[in-house]
């Protein structure tokens, strides 16, 4: 899941794409709902119009009109990233009270649960840091990006106060939704998913030990490899990546591990619910076709095909990494020079593919199901 795509396509038209990010830090008074924010960053994107993409210091990504401007000023000194202490300073203004700070070498963490689910998630994410650098620069020899600056996780002690959040963060309904990455905030919010209120370590244990845990746990970090995504340069948020890359590539690496004790350990294991739902599909003919599927994002929005168009977007992918692997490095690395605020539009999706994959689509999807269908 990835919140905001939508309110970004409305802009897309509005923002002629004047690309800016020089490294220089800019200054930016805006007025919003009554309210004054002072920022500082760089300008992204500019606009004719005057209206801008502003990325703040806090990793954040302000999309201004240009009427909310009061002053602009730009200054000969470098753009930096707050730094932990900072950040943690700036997400918790955002927060209710009674929020602590953990923090851990690449994240600060947000939380009002336990410190000891605080220190699990933290090890969670720490190690799928390490596992998706190692997955990037080793075999596959793409030097990715480090963040800029620390990446910030917001926990929650339970669902109703995650949902209040959620309510004002999104204007939704939180529903079934237990963990979201946020392009605009950069951040992962979640809640305590074990049941207890402040859960001790053993309790934790206890909850990594019902069977209904793997499928949370598979959640926590698929959103934790959105934010990595697009922290290290694999993709670049607000621009027009594939969603059946996004959402694939976030399928591959969440694959939850039985035998591990704290829930993940691997990458690119085959994920069984997904494979599951996808073979189903294929019996009973809700599969799209290739060349529909590679074009638009649509059926990954609507609520009737999306989980149908989410378990065909983690087959394509556990096919691409798995027999593609070079072609696909090479076309991931052309989709992480886009720019935000451009669509390209499907006929480019699908020509875009046929560069990195032959012209002969048929072909390729023969292949494709045919793998599939043997996979195990
Ligand atoms: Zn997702």
């Amino acid at each position: 899941m990835n919140k905001n795509l939508l309110v970004a396509a409305a802009w897309v038209f509005l923002l002629s794409g004047v690309n800016f990010a020089t490294g220089q830090l800019d200054q930016v008074q805006i007025e919003r709902s009554g309210q004054s924010y002072s920022l500082a960053g760089e300008i992204v994107v500019e606009a004719q119009d005057g209206g801008v993409l502003f990325l703040s210091d806090d990793s954040r990504l302000w999309l201004i009109q240009p009427e909310e401007i009061k002053s602009k000023s730009d200054t000969k000194n470098e753009f930096k990233p707050l730094d932990a202490d900072a950040l943690a300073k700036a997400t918790l203004k955002d927060l209710p009270d009674g929020f602590q700070v953990y923090k851990t070498k690449h994240f600060v963490i947000c939380y009002n649960t336990s410190k000891a689910y605080a220190k699990w998630v933290g090890s969670i994410y720490e190690r799928l840091y390490r596992g998706f650098r190692a997955y990037w620069t080793g075999k596959r020899k793409w030097k990715i990006a480090e963040p800029k600056g620390p990446l910030p996780i917001i926990l929650f002690a339970n669902k109703e106060q995650y949902a209040r959040y959620v309510k004002r963060e999104l204007n939704q309904e939180v529903g079934s939704m237990i963990a979201y990455y946020h392009l605009l905030t950069n951040r992962v919010a979640m809640y305590d998913l074990t049941g207890f209120d402040k859960p001790t370590e053993k309790q934790i244990k206890q909850f990594l030990r019902a069977p209904n845990s793997l499928r949370m746990i598979a959640t926590v970090v698929h959103e934790g490899t959105h934010q990595l995504v697009f922290n290290t340069g694999i993709q670049v948020r607000l621009a027009d990546t594939p969603l059946w890359v996004n959402e694939g590539m976030a399928m591959y690496f969440e694959t939850p591990d039985v035998g591990s004790t704290s829930g993940w350990r691997k990458i690119g294991v085959v994920n069984r619910p997904r494979l599951q739902q996808f073979r189903a599909n294929l019996s009973v003919r809700k599969y799209f076709p290739l060349k529909d599927f590679i074009a638009d994002d649509v059926i990954f929005r609507s609520s009737k095909t999306a989980t149908d168009a989410y378990a065909q977007a983690w087959a394509l992918n556990y096919y691409l990494f798995k027999k593609k692997s070079k072609n696909y490095v090479k076309y991931l690395q052309h989709l992480s020079k886009k720019q935000p605020l451009r669509v390209d539009g499907k006929e480019k999706r699908v020509e875009e593919f046929k560069k990195f994959f032959g012209d002969d689509l048929s072909k390729f999807e023969r292949e494709f199901l045919r793998y599939m269908r043997g996979v195990r």
